[in-house]
């Protein structure tokens, strides 16, 4: 079927999902990134996931459901793709809820691909080596494009750092599409990157930085979360946030944990010790790069972020994004950033429990950070949701 077929994707992170699609198409997935967005799309949510369902399921299955019934695709030759995370909460039924979504809305015939590492469904997208190795500069690259765009798009007069990110889109495009690993192109690549950005003519007024850490798809998503990096850079704000690898590092992690833990899985454990430090150095190599070559902040080492947690919560707690949303909170503060978004998707418990069950011991041992928890949902209105933000800003706390 990979030959006839059109795969539809929902989108999560633009730049790092139009680099991830172009490596899957190499591999024979003809896949297509969803664009489609507006009230729309929440409405078919709400209409086809049960409403009691965490918000960023009722977002993602509304732009599939909207993109069949709207698109203007052959409802005969596509299929829908969806990620599966194979953690204890709702990420994991996605795929069941989507199928469920596709029989009451009578496209029951649409094949449906689960996007996970682990072969969790007999669906699942057949990776192949290159298509994994791929990958993972292709997270990089996102990640490098996302945190460099931040520090300039405040400063900088002519929207640069967006034409560079098409550029830098495209060009890690076209690399990651030959033949072979290309890892040389790629080192040279991420090196050009941040030469270029460091071009940048940023101005030098001081601008409030503000974090933003949450529950992966309205951390991430424009489209989850009323377009808040957006926002808050309308509002004046530098936003940092930490990347899609950091995900990957803490999903890699907690296998390592289980272990420790619970005793499980140890041979398995013992690979993804392997995986584990294979990532790790690669994040170093590039925090190392912007170091050498530019007066950038470079990004956290998951390594160092992670053991945060000690004395605050446990590395059991994984489920959604467990500790890591509140290390992501204390490594903002330790890096004088006073002043956190934390965003958390309707009906979401894990994250209400990691991200603003933490809020009131990290006030109280950091009595200077001013967070603030926004709940994203498809009835909560967006002016009262920025306006809670404005208050926040008008508060902020800055070294
Ligand atoms: S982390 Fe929260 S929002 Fe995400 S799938 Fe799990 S329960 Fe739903």
């Amino acid at each position: 079927m990979k030959k006839d077929y059109t795969i539809l994707v929902p989108t999560m992170l633009p730049m790092h999902f139009e680099i991830l699609i172009s490596v899957f198409r190499k591999s024979g997935y003809n896949c297509k990134l969803l664009k489609n967005e507006g009230d729309e799309v929440k409405e078919y949510g709400l209409k086809y996931v049960h409403n009691d369902t965490c918000y960023p399921a009722q977002v993602v299955i509304g732009q599939l459901i909207d993109a069949i019934e709207n698109g203007g695709y052959d409802k005969n030759k596509i299929a829908l793709m969806i990620t599966q995370t194979g953690g204890g909460c709702r990420a994991s039924n996605y795929i069941s809820l989507l199928r469920k979504a596709l029989f009451n809305a009578g496209y029951s015939h649409i094949p449906v691909i689960s996007l996970n590492f682990a072969g969790l469904d007999d669906s699942s997208v057949k990776f192949d080596v290159p298509m994994v190795l791929k990958a993972v500069p292709s997270i990089m690259i996102g990640d490098l494009l996302m945190h460099l765009r931040n520090q300039c798009a405040p400063y900088e007069q002519n929207g640069e750092s967006e034409k560079l990110c098409r550029k830098y889109i495209d060009k890690a495009s076209e690399i990651l599409t030959q033949n072979g690993l290309q890892n040389k192109k790629i080192q040279k690549l991420y090196k050009e990157i941040i030469q270029d950005f460091s071009k940048i003519k940023r101005d030098g007024k001081e601008k409030t930085r503000v974090g933003i850490v949450g529950e992966i798809f309205v951390k991430f998503s424009p489209l989850g979360n009323n377009d808040l990096e957006s926002f808050l850079a309308s509002q004046g704000a530098e936003v940092y946030m930490g990347g899609l690898m950091d995900f990957v590092l803490y999903c890699v992690y907690n296998s390592i944990a289980d272990a420790k833990l619970y005793g499980m899985r140890k041979t398995k454990a013992r690979l993804y010790k392997i995986v584990y430090n294979y990532l790790l150095k690669k994040q170093r190599a590039i925090i190392k790069l912007i170091e050498e070559n530019s007066d950038f902040v470079p990004p956290a080492y998951f390594d160092e972020t992670r053991k945060l947690a000690d004395g605050y919560i446990s590395i059991g707690m994984k489920m959604g994004e467990g500790w890591l949303l509140t290390c992501e909170m204390l490594e903002l503060i330790h890096s004088g950033v006073k002043n956190i978004v934390c965003a958390q998707p309707f009906g979401c418990l894990p994250n209400h429990i990691a991200g603003k069950g933490m809020m009131k011991v990290l006030k109280e041992n950091f009595n200077d950070v001013n967070i603030v928890a926004i709940d994203y949902d498809a009835s909560a209105s967006r002016v009262n949701q920025e306006n809670r933000i404005k208050l926040m800003l008008a508060n902020s706390n800055e070294d």
